[in-house]
């Protein structure tokens, strides 16, 4: 089965395969191997060497994200949040209920913040820490570009955490550049082809250090992890996803492999640019405008007449090709995903296979 839906992403037989085994996490064969990768995510962030960290934390994007937010953000603290899909409208309630206020930009989900906007909302929030904002929204595929954020949070002189969960590994980002990030935060699954839970937060060392018991709670306070990492090094806290981890190391050898950044960041635009043509030849319009189209998710209007959703994702998959069977857009969509193990080839065979679905449904636009 190919899956294209933005996480969890089809991934490689080898990554797969490297789960199959047994491993005692504080084995000082094991202890090497997790200091190390750690040090290899930190480089792919373009940290400097003892300045930043990776913290890693069991778990999805979700946690790591609720634990930036509760480790730098005081409790009862406000930080600006541009609101433009799902996963904004998430971090707004996990931050909620954490106890931290959102102070909201309210966007449309079809294109991404201004510099203008960012300017105005922490203008108009002085007493706001931080500006928290997703960079590649999973929602619609827009992406927030990290450069407009992280210049508006130095203009403000205000801290930035990003949600990174589906750009890092593929979207340029170059922590070094950026003094102003407490956090970048992601997940071994998604743009860097691993096996789903385990997620990374990066952080500046000292600043994290100085946060230790501010968070509210235990588990997810980045600042725990980072000196009882210290304490021992190479170990953990509580039990890890340990095959996680260490399938996530031949993930990285691939992505390595592959060229890095540039290369991932090339594969999915170009899955993402076969998908746009291959459903504008049919007939199907894109949800997004080209320019505002980021490259991990395609969101297409359903093309209405006998179009139904679950019956479209199965005659899909009867075809080897799995997709969300829901969407999170006002309007009725679906959804395609360009990210994982797929090549433009997967993808040419994707586009084939949906004209075929939309045939057998009698769906096809008339103009097709
Ligand atoms: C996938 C994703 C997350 C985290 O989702 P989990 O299901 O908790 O892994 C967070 N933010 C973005 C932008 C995502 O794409």
């Amino acid at each position: 089965m190919l899956l294209l839906i933005p996480g969890p992403v089809q991934t490689d037989p080898r990554v797969r395969a490297a789960m199959a085994v047994d491993i005692a996490p504080w084995d000082l064969d094991f202890r090497a191997e997790y200091a190390a990768l750690r040090e290899k995510i930190t480089a792919i962030a373009g940290g400097i060497p003892g300045e930043h960290v990776t913290l890693p934390l069991q778990g999805s994007g979700h946690f790591i994200v609720e634990a930036a937010i509760r480790t730098f953000i005081p409790e009862g603290g406000r930080f600006v949040l541009p609101m433009n899909g799902t996963y904004a409208d998430r971090m707004f309630r996990l931050a909620t209920e954490a106890g931290r206020v959102p102070v909201p930009i309210a966007l449309p989900d079809t294109r991404p913040v201004t510099a203008e906007e960012l300017d105005a909302a922490l203008a108009a929030a002085p007493d706001a820490t931080h500006l928290c904002a997703v960079i590649s929204e999973t929602g619609t595929g827009i992406l927030n570009d990290p450069e407009v954020l992280g210049a508006a949070a130095r203009r403000a002189g205000r801290r930035l955490i990003l949600d990174a969960v589906s750009a890092f590994g593929a979207w340029p980002f170059r922590l070094a550049d950026h003094p102003e990030v407490d956090a970048i935060t992601f997940t071994s699954n998604k743009c860097l082809e691993g096996m789903p839970g385990f997620a990374f937060a990066v952080c500046p060392t000292e600043r994290t250090r100085a946060r230790l018991g501010k968070a509210n709670s235990w588990s997810f306070d980045l600042a725990d992890v980072l000196v009882s990492g210290e304490r021992a090094p190479g170990s953990s806290r509580f039990t890890p996803a340990v095959q996680v981890l260490h399938s996530f190391g031949n993930a990285i050898e691939l992505y390595e492999a592959e060229g890095g950044q540039p290369a991932r960041l090339a594969r999915y635009q170009e899955n993402m640019r076969i998908l746009r043509a291959g459903m504008e030849a049919l007939g199907i319009r894109p949800y997004l405008a080209p320019e505002n189209q980021g490259p991990v998710i395609g969101i297409f209007h359903q093309p209405g007449g006998n179009f139904a959703l679950q019956p479209f994702v199965d005659a899909l998959k009867r075809r080897g090709v799995l997709i969300s069977n829901f969407f999170n857009t006002k309007e009725p969509t679906f959804r395609v995903g360009t990210i994982g193990a797929v090549t433009p080839d997967d993808m040419r065979r994707a586009v084939a296979a949906i004209g075929e679905a939309l045939r057998e449904l009698d769906a096809l636009p008339k103009a097709a």
